[in-house]
């Protein structure tokens, strides 16, 4: 732990009308100080509280970075904990097709693959790197990623490491999904495909990935073949995700719950059984609207889950079919006017319940001593905006590891007295 009165901080935000921490230690769902300040060294928050305890609780480094909130809501950086990062190739044509009436299916998964083989290493990175642009400007610091358009041992483990290798400043969790669907040179013999990830690709996986996915749901794998490869999972000692009841009730909430997974994603099919189960495991929610609004399929049960006791993280479903969006923010106003969801509910959805999905929730989506200093400084005096300003990025700057990396421009972003250039 950095003791600030020693070293002194070198990041401080003044002026925070609202500062919203999301700290599960404070009052009201999203532990919110008035003319909050906050503070923090080498990447770190050190300190949160009222503006005018600041100076009697922290030294400020000469040099510090200043941000002056204007009175505007600060707010956690924005946790987006389930997409497809990184692949090649367009699905338009399929977009196209579905607005016509056609079903979405696992199909264009197949059609994604064949485009990402095809491309060279150079342009994944390219691709993945342009998308986390568009995650930044959109408040996201922290984004999950998962492999799953390779589908072959070689071509997974490019993904994953094309993920590991970003350098960008928005952070990038990798999840294994070699299991997301069957690819099509093993149609007639799908177990062997559950043998290949399982003894072929797994194996080595576990300094590539922290987490292991598999879609269960008609069209992608059964539950039987899915505890195959989640035990394969554990074994390289990765935690366990699991795509569930999307399109069908299919069993995977269940599964999910049996090998205590971090989280359940999806569950647009759950029912109250899978809820009570879900809950006794601890397993957060991953609910998706986006994909349910251009997929136009059935909404996934929030209010049951949250009445169960489940934790509801929010997510975009970024992937190239059936949500392609970065609009993190967006998700949300779809959670409170889709999902029956609170703004309250609705920003833990993008931030601590995001970062649980993802094993991070005593450092990152919440701002307290101790936690990353991610964090967004909104454009407005109130965290609803968030919501309320449906598809607009009303972000005025965007800090991630202590550094800033959107706005603080001087001139171009009010509020913001930055000595250093954005990152
Ligand atoms: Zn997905």
């Amino acid at each position: 732990m950095i003791d600030p009165d020693k070293v002194g901080a070198d990041l401080v935000v003044r002026g925070a009308g609202r500062l919203v921490t999301c700290d599960p230690e404070r009052d009201g769902a999203l532990g919110v100080i008035e003319r909050g300040a906050l503070a923090a060294r080498e990447g770190s928050v050190v300190w949160c509280g009222p503006e005018v305890e600041l100076a009697g609780a922290v030294t400020v480094a000469p040099d510090a970075i200043e941000i002056d909130g204007e009175g505007a809501a600060v707010l956690p950086g924005l946790v987006d904990c389930h997409t497809h990062l990184v692949f090649a190739g367009e699905r338009l044509e399929e977009f196209a097709a579905r607005m016509r009436g056609e079903r979405y299916d696992t199909g264009g998964v197949r059609v994604t693959t064949t485009a990402t083989r095809a491309a060279s290493t150079e342009t994944l990175h390219a691709l993945a790197r342009a998308r986390l642009d568009r995650f930044l400007s959109f408040g996201v610091t922290t984004v999950e990623a998962k492999s799953g358009y390779g589908l072959t041992v070689e071509h997974e483990r490019r993904l994953l490491e094309v993920a590991a290798t970003l350098a960008h400043p928005v952070e990038v969790v990798r999840t294994f999904m070699g299991a997301h669907v069957v690819p099509a040179e093993y149609e007639n013999d799908r177990d062997g495909y559950v043998t290949l990830v399982a003894e072929g690709m797994l194996p080595g996986i576990g300094s590539l990935a922290e987490f292991c996915d598999v879609w269960i749901d008609e069209g992608a794998f059964t539950p039987a073949q899915a505890r195959t490869i989640l035990r394969a999972a554990r074994d390289q000692g990765l935690s366990v995700k699991v795509h569930a009841e999307q399109l069908s009730r299919s069993g995977g909430a269940a599964v999910a719950a049996e090998f205590g997974a971090v989280s359940a994603e999806h569950l647009e099919h759950a029912t109250e059984e899978d809820a009570a189960a879900l809950a006794r495991a601890r397993t957060v929610a991953v609910l998706l609207p986006g994909a349910s609004l251009m997929t136009k399929s059935p909404v996934a049960p929030a209010r049951m889950l949250i009445d169960a006791g489940v934790r509801v993280a929010i997510s975009t479903d970024f992937n190239p079919g059936s949500s392609y969006s970065e609009n993190l923010p967006l998700a949300a106003s779809l959670a409170c006017a889709h999902l029956g969801m609170s703004v309250e509910e609705a920003i833990l959805g993008i931030t601590r319940h995001a970062a649980a999905a993802v094993a991070r929730e005593r450092t990152h989506g919440l701002l307290t001593a101790g936690s990353r200093a991610d964090f967004i400084v909104l454009d407005a005096s109130h965290e609803a905006e968030i919501a309320a300003h449906y598809g607009a990025a009303s972000i005025r700057a965007v800090v991630k590891d202590g550094k800033i990396r959107r706005g603080g421009q001087r001139g171009r972003t009010p509020g913001i007295r930055s000595r250093i250039q954005p990152a």
